[in-house]
């Protein structure tokens, strides 16, 4: 049985490339970056190296690229260096971030006295930015604002140039969790007013374990993890060279792909149009006309006695795809994003996401696979 991924949001396979870079640089380049020996200095310059890649293809300097083990640690450290450094006490986002960002805020909330301020979302999961513009009017200069640029569950896509732009005509931080856009739309940090950003390797087809923030050079934010001077005192703890070389290989030929976006793009319209076919009820979640991301389809089935094992029976048969809800107390719910958005809870929400290798093919047994099991169970 040939399997399918239909789970790109989730996570990336290794691109060829990145793979044989990495193995090179684990075999040869395993000296510790911070040593002076030539081992430790071959390691150090690839570690340099990546990072003016990176700086390059984002229109940073070099100076604003740190590396660390996730955007879950990068999101982390940025949202919790603010409060103890920066004297951050109120933090604006919206109810659809990441749950690295919305358990952070609790964390900030319930711990370090911290006001979370979290703008409404409309039923497609787009903020209103007069909502934010006027929150910023009557901020003080202890307030930032925390909003991710690309939505993971539902594909929605803020407009982080106007909210960057209110961000600097009302002198406030700006923080964008841009994990699902970066390696996939072009990202110039030149002409986006954000003060810190995140990205991680594993969603744009470089290893896991490997990420990195950019912090606009005005800030100067003190070391969070202590230890060595790694990473410019930044984030203490040996580099992960090879992984770091994978990041920045794979960002490199992601963003040289020309294609990438039509191809998923058009994966995504043709996956809707045949889903529409089969099940007319089907809801779309997320924009769809405009300000979407092109490789995450979110579609929620109509009501039916097979909608809590659909994932189960996919994955059965080969198809490996993302819910889009918990299963709490043996009752399914809906996650966070669907309730923000106002989601039918009767009914089964299912993201696909695509990628650099997913086929027409693919789409067609996932969409037959589903109409089986809906058709064979009544
Ligand atoms: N932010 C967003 C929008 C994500 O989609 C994810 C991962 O799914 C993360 C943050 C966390 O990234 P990582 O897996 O590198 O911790």
């Amino acid at each position: 049985m040939n399997k399918i991924f239909l789970d790109h949001a989730s996570t990336t396979s290794l691109h060829p490339e990145v793979i044989q870079l990495m193995t090179k640089v684990l075999s040869e380049n395993y000296g510790n970056p911070s040593s002076i020996h030539s081992h430790g200095r071959s390691a150090k310059m690839i570690i340099e190296k990546s990072r003016k890649t990176v700086a390059r293809l984002l229109h940073a300097a070099p100076s604003e690229i740190f590396f660390m083990s996730s955007a879950t640690e990068a999101n982390n450290t940025i949202l919790k260096n603010c409060v103890a450094h920066l004297g951050i006490d109120t933090i604006i986002s919206t109810p659809t971030e990441h749950p690295c960002i919305l358990r952070t805020l609790e964390y900030l909330t319930a711990h370090h006295d911290v006001k979370t301020v979290l703008l409404s979302v409309d039923n497609n999961g787009n903020i209103d930015t007069e909502e934010l513009r006027s929150h910023l009017e009557i901020s003080t200069a202890s307030t930032m604002v925390s909003i991710m640029h690309g939505n993971n569950e539902i594909g929605t896509i803020h407009d982080i140039k106007t909210i960057g732009g209110l961000c600097a005509q009302y002198n406030r931080l700006y923080h964008c969790d841009a994990v699902q856009t970066i390696g996939k739309l072009p990202i110039d940090l030149n002409q986006l007013n954000a003060d810190f950003l995140s990205g991680s390797a594993h969603k744009f087809r470089g290893p896991k374990g490997s990420a990195f923030f950019y912090v606009n050079k005005k800030h100067n934010l003190p070391p969070y993890i202590h230890g060595g001077s790694q990473e410019r005192n930044m984030r203490a703890g040996t580099e992960n060279t090879s992984g770091i070389a994978g990041l920045a290989k794979a960002l490199e030929l992601s963003l040289k792909d020309p294609l990438y976006a039509i191809h998923v793009h058009n994966l995504r319209l043709h996956m809707k149009e045949k889903l529409l076919q089969e099940f007319p009820h089907i809801i779309f979640n997320g924009n769809q006309d405009t300000m979407y991301l092109p490789h995450i389809l979110s579609a929620s089935f109509p009501p039916h006695a097979q909608n809590s094992t659909l994932l189960m029976n996919l994955d059965i048969l080969g198809v490996s795809v993302s819910s889009a809800s918990a299963c709490s107390a043996g009752v399914e719910t809906d996650s966070h994003v669907l309730q923000a958005i106002g989601h039918d809870p009767d009914r089964k929400t299912v993201r696909f996401s695509f990628g650099q290798e997913s086929t027409i093919e693919e789409v067609d047994r996932t969409v037959e696979h589903i109409t089986k099991i809906y058709s064979s169970h009544g």
